[in-house]
């Protein structure tokens, strides 16, 4: 095929074209939107020969590394798509405490293999999400609130840019386009074929408690959580969902894991928890668990991720008072969706001692971070759920600060993810790096028409 590109080419009309297609989207909502061409790249080499071919059929490009994109934000009609799936190559320096990842590699693979050298690097709470995207659009890790959005630890990228050109970009090189790559997401324009990032050790202990109530102790407890989210070191994930042990009524579940070097530091982070003045009413718990990242993945937030389902997410940076929350919280109970639909609320910014930001894209960000997410089946109830979780955040919309591109639905939901400052430098960026137009940016936005050859050779 055109370029010498070693990997896959594949057109709309050849076989496992379809198959691809839809593997490119982690669940089975598969956006009914189709790329003309996708190239399954090998190598760096490959990349840069997709560019040019894409270039070459006056198509725009999209980019894959996991497809983990709720929204299906790479596969878009009329796009040559990259799939970067099978660039997954890892380099550990231990002594310099750097590394560098290619974006198809999965953050709960890099995560054990850090852990095998007694470092860590923040990684994302579910076991299946690929670095590309995740890195990209910031990066909401485990122990992430110590740690900053994951983008902060990356200190380098090797890209290809628009004209097919291979480049490096650090804080000395390039470095406007290291400061886009660390939070434009989707909107970004170059394809990252390696990270170069910062390593940590690895703490000794994590720690985990667990408590479990029904949705009726609901407003005791989110508003606990609002008031003391901001002050606790320990990471807090508060998750409703429908669930057998209240007999398929929504269930209120508060993880809290401490990340420490000593059990007896976790144990005094994990003890405020006990002062919940919804104590009494728990159904069960699990105090004071000695444990580690992947075993909560797999445990606890996996099972809430069936790529045979559909699904929609949204969310909202917030610090508003729980009070303000709750009459539309109180509506979504009365009709929450079948599990393994749920929402999460983590506790996030404000935190003592919490790293300086660096420059860089990632702007929006608050104390108390929530994302809702609708599983479903059957596609006639596509409108149903999409409706749900649309309205319900819509409705949350006075009391938001923002939204994080990790779980957005800007295709039903434009929302403010960016500074408007950010947002314009980028756009700015995006005009001196991609004159033509030839990467899609965020969905939702209107594309502008891509100032590329329809005559050139196909
Ligand atoms: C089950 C699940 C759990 C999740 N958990 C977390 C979590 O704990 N923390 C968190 O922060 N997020 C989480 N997310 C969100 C996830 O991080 C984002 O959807 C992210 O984009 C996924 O990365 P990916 O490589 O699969 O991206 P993809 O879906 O492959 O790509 C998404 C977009 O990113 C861009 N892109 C991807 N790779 C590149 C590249 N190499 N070069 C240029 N552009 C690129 C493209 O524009 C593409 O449209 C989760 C998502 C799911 C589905």
């Amino acid at each position: 095929m055109a370029n010498h590109i070693e990997g896959r080419v594949l057109q709309r009309r050849d076989y496992r074209y379809e198959s691809l297609r839809r593997q490119a989207c982690w669940h089975a909502g598969v956006p009914d939107r189709h790329p003309e061409v996708i190239v399954l790249a090998n190598n760096e080499d490959d990349v840069v020969g997709a560019v040019k071919l894409a270039r070459e059929k006056g198509l725009r490009i999209a980019v894959r590394s996991g497809g983990h994109s709720w929204s299906g934000s790479h596969l878009r009609d009329g796009t040559l798509l990259i799939d970067l799936s099978n660039l997954r190559h890892v380099s550990v320096d231990p002594e310099a405490m750097t590394g560098t990842a290619q974006p198809g590699i999965k953050g709960s693979e890099l995560s054990s293999m850090l852990a095998e050298k007694n470092l860590f690097f923040p990684t994302g709470h579910c076991t299946g999400v690929s670095i590309g995207g995740y890195l990209l659009q910031g990066g909401f890790a485990w122990a992430g609130r110590h740690y900053g959005p994951a983008c902060m630890s990356v200190t380098g990228i090797e890209a290809v840019t628009a004209d097919g050109e291979r480049i490096h970009a650090d804080e000395t090189h390039n470095a406007d386009l290291l400061w886009a790559a660390r939070g434009a997401g989707p909107g970004f324009f170059a394809v990252v074929t390696r990270f170069h990032v910062k390593l940590y050790p690895r703490k000794r202990i994590t720690m985990n408690s667990g408590y479990f109530w029904p949705a009726s102790a609901a407003r005791d407890v989110y508003g606990f959580v609002h008031e003391i989210g901001r002050r606790t070191p320990a990471e807090i994930n508060l998750m409703c969902n429908r669930d057998p042990m209240t007999h398929d009524e929504p269930l209120i579940s508060l993880n809290a894991t401490a990340f420490t070097d000593t059990e007896e530091e976790a144990r005094e982070q994990l003890s405020i928890f006990e002062s919940c003045p919804a104590r009494g009413r728990v159904l069960t718990t699990r105090l004071n668990e000695v444990t580690d990242t992947g075993t909560l993945s797999r445990l606890g937030t996996d099972p809430h991720y069936d790529e045979t389902k559909r699904y929609l997410a949204d969310n909202m940076w917030t610090h508003a008072s729980f009070d303000d929350l709750w009459p539309n919280f109180q509506a979504m109970l009365r009709t929450w969706p079948p599990a393994p639909s749920h929402m999460v609320l983590y506790n996030w910014g404000g935190y003592e001692g919490q790293p300086e930001r660096p420059p860089m894209a990632f702007s929006v960000e608050d104390e108390l971070y929530y994302g809702l997410y609708a599983a479903w089946s059957d596609p006639a109830e596509d409108w149903r759920y999409t409706d749900w979780v649309t309205e319900h955040m819509r409705a949350w919309e006075p009391y938001a600060t923002g939204i994080q591109l990790a779980d957005e639905n800007l295709i039903n939901r434009p929302y403010r993810f960016l500074t408007d400052e950010n947002l314009r430098r980028l756009d700015d960026l995006r005009t001196t790096w991609d004159p033509d137009g030839l990467f899609i940016s965020w969905l939702g936005r209107p594309e502008p028409a891509a100032n590329v050859s329809e005559d050139a050779p196909k």
